[in-house]
C-alpha cells in the first residue's frame, strides 16, 4: 500500500511544531485581539450629497441593529464632508446646513453599541482644491487634468501626491480628533485592478529618479521600464497603507485602516503585498453581470484566503442591482443577495451589507439583509473558523491571471484569437464542483512547505508565469510526497512572461517542450490508448474531445502512452470530416507515479476549453485526474446526491462545520438567481482529523437535528434538502 501524504510526512519528520498554516487564525496568547479580528457582521448606508436634508439617523441605526451589525461604514470625508469640516480644500456637503450628519449618526451608532468606521474617499477633489494646489491631481499626457467620467466638475487626486500624505492625514487627524472612530474606509483605493499611469509633474519625476525614462505608454510586463513601475507602485501603496494605518491609530488604539480590495480572480496589483500590510482585507466583489457564475463570490473569499492566513477578510454586498446596467437604487433580488452573502460567510468571510442612499424608494432590500444577518447572529459560534479542513490547494496564478500574453494591449490574443486568462481557472473550479471536492488557493508567493503541509494535492491551472523559485518550491512538494496537476503552459515562462527553454517543471511532467502553442483547433481529439483509472466511466468510445489549444511535446517512450493526440482535420464540408491520422506519439496526457507522489500533467488547455464548451468529458477528464491524485477515500468530506453545490468545511471554535451551497439553479451562470431549486436528500459522510468524536450533528439553516451513524471512516448523515444553503455543524 502506498503511504498516503499525510503519513509520509508524519513517518520522515516525527512530531513537527506547524506554527502558521493556511485559514489559520494566528493566535497570540496575551495579546488581546483587535475588535475586527472577531467582527462577524457589518453594514453600510453610503450617503449623498443630499442626504443631510432628510436623513434620519435613529431610523437607519434601528435597522442596522435589527441586523445585529458589529459595525457600520458611515460616510465622513474626502470628496464631500458630511460634518462642519475647517480642512481647507475640503467640500462640504452643499446641502449639510447647521447639521453635523456624520456626528449625528456616530452617536445613534454609539447608542446601540454598534462601531463605527468612518468612510473616506481620496480619489476625487473639486476645483477650488485643483486652483491651490494642482500638483495634486493625475495628468493626461497632454498634461490636462483627469476628471470623473461622469462628474466632470471632479478632479482625480494623484496617490504619489503630498495630497495622500498631507491632505488626506489632515482629515483623518479632524475627524479623528472630534469623533474617534474605530476605523477609517477608503472607497475605490487602493484596489486590485490595473495600474494607472499618471503624467502629472510628481510622476515624471517619480520615473526620471527611480526608474529612469519617461512613464510608458502601456503597461507591458515584458517591459523592464512597466517592471520597475510596478515595483515602485507596489511600494507607494504600501507605504500609504502603513501610514493611514498609523495615524487611525493616533487617537484611538484599537483603530484601523482598511484600503478597498476585491477584483475576485482577476488582480494586477499583487494581493500577496496586499495582504502583508493590511491588517482586515476588505473584499469589494458586490456582484455579478453578464456571464459570471453565482460562485464567483466565493471565489473573492478563496484569493483572499489565499494571502491572509485567517486574519479579517469582509466581502461587500450590493443590495441594489449592480448588473450590466448598474441600477443603484433598485433593489436586488432576494434570492441573489442572499445566495451571496451565504458564499460570503461560507468562504469564511464576514458580510458586509451595503445600501447607496439616505432615502431610498425602494425598500425590498432590507428584509432579504435582516433576516440573513438575524440567523447568523443565532449561529454565531459556528462561524468562527480555526482552519479549513481541505486537502487540495488550487494555486493562485497571480501573474498568469495579470500579465499572460498581455504584450501592453487590453485584448490578449493566442494566435490571433481573443482570450481571458481566468478561463484556465474558472474550468478547473467547475470542474472541482462537478467532483464535489474541498478545495483551497494558495497564491503563488506563498509556495512553501509549511503552507503545503497540510495538502496531499496542488492542481496547478495554466500556472504559465512562475518565478524559478516557485518551480523549486512545487519541485520540493513533490518531492516531499505531494501530488500535482499541471496544465498547458504551466511554468513555461518566468513571472513576468520571459520564455524559458523548456517548463521550468519540464522534470515533474516528464516531456519537453518540442514547438509553439498550436491551435486554435476545432475537431481536434484525444486517442485513449490504454486503461488507467483516470479513464474509467467514459462508457464507450475509443477518443475524447481535444483541447482548443495544445503545447506541442516531444514523444515518450513507445508502450507508456494513455492518452495521444490525434491532430486535427476539417470540420467542413462532412465529405473531408475524417481523421488522416487515427493517433500518433504525441502525448495528451502524462500520469506518472514519482516515490509517493502521482503527477497529472495536460498539454492542452484543457481547462479553458472545458470551460469555454461545458463538454462534460474534459471536466470529468479534469475531476477523474484530481480524484485519482487524491487516492481513494482520502477525502475528509463526500456528499452524494442530485445537484450542482459548492462546500466548503471549517474546524470551528465549536466543532465542525460543512457547508453547501446549492448552485442548482438556470440563473447560475447569468444574473439574477430569483428562486431556489431544493436539492436532496444528500448523503454525507465527513471525517473528523484525527479520529475526534461527534455528539451532535445539527442543520443551522433547517434549525434541526440529524440522526447520525459513526462508522470507521466517518459520520454519515442524510440531508433530506437544501434550499438555498446550509450548514451542518458537527458537535
Ligand atoms: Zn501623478
Amino acid at each position: 500500500m502506498p503511504m498516503t501524504r499525510r503519513e509520509f510526512m508524519a513517518a520522515s519528520v516525527g512530531s513537527l511544531v506547524v506554527t502558521s498554516a493556511p485559514g489559520m487564525l494566528a493566535e497570540t496568547s496575551n495579546t488581546p485581539k483587535p475588535w475586527y479580528s472577531i467582527m462577524r457582521r457589518c453594514g453600510q448606508i453610503n450617503f449623498n450629497e443630499t442626504d443631510p436634508l432628510t436623513m434620519d439617523p435613529n431610523a437607519w441605526m434601528d435597522y442596522w441593529a435589527s441586523l445585529k451589525v458589529d459595525a457600520v461604514l458611515l460616510n465622513g470625508g474626502g470628496i464631500v464632508a458630511f460634518y462642519p469640516t475647517e480642512v481647507r480644500y475640503q467640500h462640504r456637503s452643499e446641502f449639510l446646513g447647521s447639521r453635523d450628519l456624520f456626528g449625528e449618526m456616530v452617536a445613534a451608532a454609539r447608542k446601540r453599541d454598534i462601531r463605527v468606521v468612518a468612510r473616506m474617499d481620496c480619489n476625487y477633489a473639486y476645483q477650488e482644491a485643483l486652483d491651490a494646489h494642482p500638483e495634486w491631481f493625475e495628468c493626461n499626457r497632454d498634461g490636462s487634468v483627469r476628471r470623473a467620467a461622469e462628474c466632470p466638475w471632479l478632479f482625480k487626486t494623484c496617490m504619489f501626491s503630498t495630497y495622500f500624505t498631507e491632505q488626506m492625514p489632515a482629515i483623518y487627524r479632524e475627524i479623528n480628533q472630534r469623533y474617534a472612530p474605530d476605523g477609517f474606509f477608503t472607497n475605490g483605493w487602493p484596489g486590485t485592478g490595473a495600474l494607472e499611469i499618471c503624467y502629472c509633474p510628481t510622476c515624471r519625476k517619480i520615473y526620471q529618479d527611480q526608474i529612469g525614462g519617461v512613464p510608458p505608454e502601456s503597461t507591458d510586463a515584458q517591459s523592464p521600464v512597466y517592471r520597475k513601475y510596478y515595483a515602485v507602485y507596489m511600494e507607494r501603496i504600501a507605504e500609504i497603507w502603513k501610514s493611514w494605518n498609523e495615524i487611525a491609530r493616533e487617537k484611538n488604539r484599537d483603530s484601523v485602516y482598511v484600503g478597498n480590495l476585491g477584483g475576485a480572480l482577476r488582480t494586477v496589483k499583487d494581493v500577496k503585498r496586499l495582504g502583508e500590510v493590511a491588517a482586515w482585507f476588505n473584499a469589494d466583489h458586490q456582484g455579478r453581470s453578464e456571464n459570471t457564475p453565482i460562485w464567483s463570490c466565493a471565489e473573492q473569499g478563496r484569493v483572499a484566503q489565499s494571502v491572509m492566513d485567517g486574519r479579517t477578510i469582509t466581502n461587500v454586498i450590493g443590495a441594489y442591482s449592480d448588473s450590466q446596467p448598474v441600477w443603484r437604487h433598485s433593489s436586488k433580488p432576494a434570492a441573489e443577495a442572499t445566495l451571496w452573502m451565504a458564499q460570503v460567510v461560507a468562504s469564511g468571510m464576514v458580510p458586509w451589507y451595503h445600501w447607496l442612499g439616505g432615502s431610498p424608494q425602494d425598500n425590498r432590500w432590507r428584509e432579504p439583509g435582516r433576516l440573513f444577518f438575524d440567523w447568523l447572529a443565532q449561529n454565531e459560534p459556528h462561524f468562527r473558523n480555526r482552519r479549513s479542513l481541505s486537502k487540495i490547494a488550487v494555486l493562485y496564478p497571480q501573474s498568469t491571471i495579470a500579465f499572460y500574453r498581455s504584450e501592453g494591449k487590453h485584448d490578449r490574443r493566442l494566435n490571433n484569437m481573443v482570450i481571458d486568462p481566468v478561463e484556465y481557472i474558472e474550468g478547473l473550479y467547475y470542474a472541482l464542483l462537478e467532483g464535489r471536492f474541498l478545495f483551497d488557493f494558495i497564491h503563488q508567493e506563498n509556495l512553501t512547505p509549511e503552507r503545503l503541509r497540510p495538502y496531499d494535492v496542488l492542481l496547478l491551472p495554466n500556472a504559465a508565469y512562475l518565478r524559478d523559485s516557485e518551480c523549486q518550491a512545487i519541485r520540493e512538494y513533490v518531492a516531499s510526497g505531494g501530488s500535482i496537476f499541471a496544465s498547458f503552459e504551466t511554468s513555461r515562462y518566468d513571472e513576468w512572461g520571459t520564455e524559458r527553454e523548456d517548463f521550468g517543471l519540464a522534470d515533474l511532467f516528464g516531456v519537453h517542450v518540442a514547438g509553439d502553442v498550436i491551435g486554435p483547433f476545432q475537431n481536434s481529439y484525444i486517442h485513449m490508448d490504454r486503461p488507467h483509472p483516470i479513464l474509467e466511466g467514459f462508457g464507450e468510445t475509443r477518443i475524447l474531445p481535444g483541447p482548443e489549444f495544445r503545447v506541442s511535446v516531444g514523444h515518450i517512450e513507445p508502450g507508456t502512452l494513455d492518452l495521444s493526440v490525434i491532430p486535427y482535420y476539417p470540420v467542413f464540408p462532412p465529405e473531408m470530416v475524417y481523421p488522416r491520422k487515427p493517433r500518433t506519439q504525441e502525448p495528451a496526457a502524462v500520469f506518472r507515479e514519482l516515490g509517493n507522489s502521482r503527477v497529472v500533467y495536460l498539454p492542452g488547455d484543457v481547462c479553458r476549453t472545458a470551460w469555454r464548451s461545458g463538454s462534460p468529458d474534459l471536466i470529468q477528464l479534469i475531476s477523474n485526474s484530481v480524484e485519482w491524485l487524491m487516492r481513494q477515500n482520502a477525502a475528509p468530506v463526500k456528499v452524494t446526491g442530485k445537484g450542482l453545490m459548492e462546500i466548503f468545511a471549517w474546524e470551528t471554535e465549536p466543532g465542525f462545520a460543512l457547508h453547501i451551497l446549492n448552485y442548482t439553479n438556470p440563473n447560475a451562470t447569468r444574473p439574477f438567481i430569483r428562486e431556489f431549486y431544493p436539492i436532496g436528500p444528500l448523503r454525507v459522510q465527513f471525517a473528523p482529523p484525527a479520529g475526534k468524536k461527534v455528539s451532535r450533528v445539527r442543520t443551522l439553516r433547517a434549525g434541526r437535528d440529524l440522526p447520525f451513524e459513526q462508522r470507521e471512516r466517518g459520520v454519515q448523515i442524510e440531508v433530506p434538502a437544501v434550499r438555498d444553503y446550509e450548514v451542518i455543524a458537527f458537535t
